[in-house]
């Protein structure tokens, strides 16, 4: 058995084939307008890889930015960043072109779900997944599946208000908590701060860290962080959250959030365990193959 993989976010998508041990086979990655003269980028992008591997794979599973109705496999909402995306009907189109099953769900959703069978959350029934970079995502996985809401759209916690009177988000509405917390956030401030364009890997570099500049960024920034957290421990009272997002890979930036999070919380709380993911940039094309690998189990029944 081969799963064709894919990952759509609004600036690549990522691409690979991946086997019954869910060994990923190669990847790839490509911009995502590289088909940007046609009705439907993304559409044709994946379309263009489908027929290209054509019979070497038994399912296809897409991780993909945007609220995703996963019966249906249509998009339908949260991807306006991405010309005519939106409303794309990824299972009604590829599934009888190519006549394989086809599954799809938002990509932190697969992230979590990627993370619960072969990273961090292993043999975790529940815990809560974050990523942080552009802005904030998340995902609730209970009693081993993800929560999705009652329109496919829970676990939005970028969008949760952390501050009354706040900053404007991306989304309109004021005081959300990625517009703080997020990772980019984070960059900008320090690189108006500094002076010059740094990127997350570059902040963390040793000497930067000697920058009192710096360091005072990194603290407020993990004070935000450490703010939702909280909220999100008194709602859930997890065992486990899963923060993604290359930055996290940071150790004094992931033992801070611990410290300031636990300090913050009561003691039926404190045991929560702050993970950091480990499937990296391969976390949705796992979860994606594995939602395809269950759809093709009843697709062959
Ligand atoms: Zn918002």
């Amino acid at each position: 058995m081969k799963i064709m993989a894919f990952d759509v976010g609004g600036t690549a998508i990522k691409f690979g084939l991946v086997d019954e041990n869910f060994e990923v086979l190669f990847s790839e990655e490509f911009p995502t307008d590289t088909y940007k003269d046609t009705d439907n980028m993304v559409l044709r992008a994946m379309e263009a890889k489908l027929k290209e591997y054509e019979g070497q794979y038994d399912a296809v599973g897409i991780s993909t930015a945007g609220q995703v109705n996963v019966n249906t496999g249509v998009i339908h909402d949260g991807v306006g960043n991405i010309p005519n995306y939106n409303y794309s009907d990824l299972c009604g189109t590829f599934e009888p072109e190519f006549n394989v099953p086809v599954a799809v769900d938002n990509d932190v959703n697969c992230a979590a779900i990627g993370e619960a069978h072969f990273g961090a959350a292993r043999g975790e029934s529940d815990f809560l997944c974050l990523t942080y970079g552009t802005g904030v995502g998340g995902a609730i996985f209970i009693n081993g599946d993800v929560y999705r809401g009652s329109k496919f759209a829970g676990g939005e916690f970028g969008h949760m208000a952390t501050h009354k009177d706040g900053r404007l988000c991306t989304c309109g509405r004021i005081g959300c908590y990625e517009a703080y917390a997020a990772c980019r956030v984070f960059t900008t401030a320090v690189s108006e701060r500094m002076g010059k364009p740094m990127n997350g890997r570059e902040i963390f570099e040793p000497e930067n860290l000697k920058n009192p500049i710096i360091m005072e960024e990194i603290d407020k920034w993990e004070d935000e962080i450490a703010l939702g957290l909280r909220n999100l421990c008194y709602i859930f009272n997890p065992s486990l959250i899963v923060l993604g997002g290359g930055i996290m890979s940071e150790e004094l930036l992931l033992g801070h959030i611990r410290e300031k999070v636990n300090a913050q919380l009561e003691d039926n709380y404190k045991h929560v365990r702050i993970e950091k993911a480990q499937l990296r940039n391969k976390a949705g094309m796992m979860g994606a193959a594995y939602l395809a690998s269950e759809k093709l189990k009843k697709w062959s029944k």
